[in-house]
């Protein structure tokens, strides 16, 4: 399951705890990033 980091505590949340509201449930905040992975490299561009 992917999981986000909330940029502002860290805390790690995953997609399905944002899947009704996208926003963190420990401090509220709204900016979510997701966690460098060893998966595999995806072009961009
Ligand atoms: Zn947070």
């Amino acid at each position: 399951m992917p999981t986000y980091k909330c940029f502002e505590c860290e805390k790690k949340i995953t997609t399905k705890k944002l899947d009704k509201r996208f926003v963190c449930p420990q401090c509220g905040g709204k900016i979510f990033y997701k966690p460098r992975t060893k998966l595999k490299k995806i072009k961009t561009d």
